[in-house]
């Protein structure tokens, strides 16, 4: 039976669209390595890696005798009170894995909610401290954090996707977004300004939170390993704790296994989510290390219903198993190669400000908004899955991606960026 889209369009919301006037959504019956099967017969190369998180790509035979097996055994069981072996196996490994120094796990069941408990960590550590004035947050121009409340008021209040939002949320302090470029030279200045920031503001500010390296649904921004640096320095300095959200850059996206690497920096506290279950179950994490976690007094009042799922610990496991098996390294090294030798002819298109790539991620800045619905069009025409936000046309493949699909995904952004898809249109947002 033909999966019912008339019914879908009355009564089903679907990521960042209104329901009055929605996207188009194209229907999907199977996923297999990189490709994405219409209903009508079409196969898509995927270029999104559903959101960051398919890095293995789709129907993974270990992901998939992970998650079978599990069920068989017990699929869910509340984690008050018990605990049981994929929990365990999940934080050994992903301990084994994550910069020095963090050592604790809290299990969440999705990004925006582990920079809740984040969040929570660092404002209940300052009040364990007896320190009341330590309760702002300072973020970034251009961070993108999640969609809930509490991650929603560290997002770009004025550019940002929950700018509608900006008077109902608690009012955190922003740093200007770093111009330092990932490749480019490190500018003092990017410096300068946040030191004057917590020279100002340090007495209040519980923790800082970044996205490190770079800045995801904000607008795909790279910046410069030394901003993480600096960021970690002033945190020391003037006792705030650091909060890296990895969510979107963990597990070897970047060309490292975690964004704070590239800066050689360990945060207090991490976040890590999306790729973190290999694109198969809601999973995500937030870490912390010794002095946050020996510094909060009494228990941390969080505990989703489903926080540390069997199935998604499973499946996890085996993820970071076949990520330990390092193969992730040469892919996304020779995935890095191939985008910026096939996207860098779109810099000489007069539509196009900006090329840039890192790891495997690739960006094509347009001059101005793009019409969403109509790039999706014109992608499906030819093959692949790509997902525009804003400005931007991106890429970010499962590392498993063949040269030659990887290909076809380069040479359908550069035949869409030449044709006219810009629009004057409010933009749709895209994680
Ligand atoms: N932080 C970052 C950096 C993200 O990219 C995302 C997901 N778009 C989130 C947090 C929120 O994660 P989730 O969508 O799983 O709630």
């Amino acid at each position: 039976m033909a999966i019912d889209l008339a019914f879908d369009r009355q009564h089903i919301w679907h990521p960042y669209t209104s329901l009055k006037n929605p996207l188009p959504v194209y229907p999907v019956v199977r996923a297999e390595g990189c490709r994405l099967y219409l209903e009508d017969g079409r196969s898509l190369i995927d270029g999104t890696s559903s959101w960051w998180s398919a890095v293995h790509g789709y129907n993974h035979p270990a992901l998939n005798t992970a998650v079978t097996t599990q069920l068989t055994n017990m699929s869910h069981v509340m984690f008050g009170g018990i605990v049981h072996q994929p929990a365990v196996d999940l934080a050994k490994l992903l301990l084994s894995m994550v910069p020095e120094g963090l050592n604790k796990v809290f299990f969440a069941d999705s990004g925006s909610i582990a920079v809740e408990v984040a969040l929570k960590m660092a404002l209940q550590y300052w009040l364990s401290q007896g320190v009341q004035t330590k309760s702002r947050i300072l973020s970034l121009s251009k961070a993108y954090h999640g969609d809930t409340f509490a991650a929603m008021s560290v997002c770009d209040p004025d550019d940002g996707m929950h700018a509608l939002f900006k008077s109902q949320l608690t009012p955190h302090l922003f740093a200007p977004a770093p111009q330092s470029r990932f490749d480019g030279e490190w500018l003092q200045e990017d410096g300068q300004k946040l030191r004057q920031l917590f020279e100002q503001h340090h007495q209040e500010l519980a923790a800082m939170i970044v996205e490190p390296v770079l800045q995801g649904a904000g607008g795909m921004r790279m910046y410069h390993p030394d901003y993480l640096k600096q960021c970690r320095a002033l945190c020391d300095e003037f006792k705030v704790l650091l909060i890296c959200d990895e969510i979107a850059t963990g597990f070897g996206r970047t060309g490292k296994l975690f964004a704070c690497d590239h800066a050689g920096i360990s945060p207090d506290i991490l976040c890590l989510g999306k790729a973190l279950s290999g694109g198969y179950i809601t999973l995500a994490a937030t870490l912390c290390n010794d002095l946050v976690a020996e510094g909060i007094q009494g228990a941390l009042m969080h505990g989703p219903t489903y926080m540390a799922n069997p199935l998604a610990c499973s499946v996890a496991v085996a993820s970071l198993g076949l990520i330990q098996q390092n193969q992730w390294q040469q892919q996304v090294r020779l995935i890095e190669q191939q985008l910026k030798t096939e996207l860098a002819p779109a810099r000489l298109l007069p539509q196009v400000a900006d090329v840039r790539v890192l790891g495997a991620v690739g960006v094509v800045e347009m001059t101005g908004n793009v019409d969403v619905a109509l790039c999706q069009r014109l992608f499906v025409e030819s093959e692949v899955w790509v997902r525009p936000f804003g400005k931007l046309l991106y890429l970010m493949p499962p590392f498993i991606i063949s040269s030659q699909e990887l290909t076809e995904l380069t040479q359908a952004i550069l035949k869409v960026c030449q044709q006219p898809i810009l629009t004057t249109e409010v933009p749709l947002p895209g994680a």
